[in-house]
């Protein structure tokens, strides 16, 4: 029997435990309760390290052997433990929070190999577990505050999807990272709030079924954006499914996506893409880190 923690940072943190690949007992979660997006922004390192120290030794106490591995996800570039950015996590950039949590736990009396992987590889590892499609190329687009895009398998690279140009205009500027033109500047939620000033992305998205022409403009641009997006990956690595999550997956209508991916992918090979919403679970993750980390371990 295998047995793994695995930890998640979006908006919000959960911890959870997995014998055989499942998850056993009850989901951790900070904050409790949902709060607002930007919550874990103000946390310093050295409390969130606490944090998840706290929530490994909790889990770890509710299972009969010791973990074999345990996973952290969080959202930016990683490679081998080391977070070289995190544009929507900035305190964590630099950080090699592998070494840290090894550190952490040692010191309550826990070996296990630590793995940090990003967050929505490991939806997308979470996916594939779930799915049974372990073996098959799957990839997930993650639609919140920010916009992630994960692979599994794993693959080195850095596949920070949500950062992809899919515009020339020098006036489209508001992603995070303060790169133009980026597919995350367009669909994230906190971008959505600095070109509408005057309202919410909700509010962006009922005005445009109402038909407010400016919002109706953006719901398109934020489609076709995301078409961009996925189409490039199309010409890169093949067809095959995309699957799309994350908190503001509600605003997505697949059939108008479509629409726009058709329009951009014309090579015959290419076309046999599918695409398929799914509901937000922290669980999907949970267990994509926990199988991501035992692979590693
Ligand atoms: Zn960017």
């Amino acid at each position: 029997m295998t047995n793994a923690i695995g930890i998640v940072i979006t908006d919000h943190i959960v911890a959870g435990r997995l014998e055989d690949q499942q998850l056993k007992g009850k989901l951790l979660r900070y904050p409790a309760d949902p709060g607002e997006p930007d919550i874990l922004s103000s946390i310093p390192v050295c409390d969130l390290v606490r944090m998840f120290g706290d929530f490994i030794t909790e889990l770890a106490g509710q299972g009969a052997a010791q973990p074999d591995a345990i996973g952290i996800a969080v959202p930016g570039i990683v490679r081998h433990g080391n977070v070289e950015d995190s544009p929507n996590l900035t305190q964590i950039k630099g950080v090699h929070l592998g070494e840290e949590m090894t550190q952490e736990l040692a010191r309550r009396g826990i070996k296990v190999p630590v793995c940090i992987a990003n967050d929505a590889d490991a939806i997308a590892a979470g996916v594939a577990a779930l799915y049974g499609r372990l073996e098959k190329l799957t990839r997930v687009w993650t639609i919140g505050n920010g916009i992630g895009y994960g692979r599994w398998p794993y693959f080195e690279g850095v596949w920070e999807g949500g950062h992809i140009t899919v515009t020339l205009d020098p006036k489209e500027r508001f992603c995070g990272c303060g790169g133009q033109g980026h597919l995350e500047g367009i669909m994230g939620h906190r971008a959505m709030r600095l070109r509408f000033l005057d309202m919410e992305p909700e509010e962006v998205f009922e005005n445009a079924r109402n038909g407010d022409q400016r919002c109706r403009d953006f719901v398109d641009l934020w489609h076709r954006a995301l078409a961009a997006a996925t189409a490039s990956f199309i010409h890169l690595a093949g067809p095959g499914k995309f699957y799309f999550t994350g908190i503001n997956v509600d605003f997505l209508e697949l059939p108008l996506l479509r629409t726009h991916i058709e329009s951009m992918v014309k090579l015959s090979p290419l076309q046999s893409f599918s695409l398929e919403i799914l509901p937000p679970d922290d669980r999907t993750a949970v267990i994509g880190v926990g199988v991501t980390a035992l692979r590693g371990a």
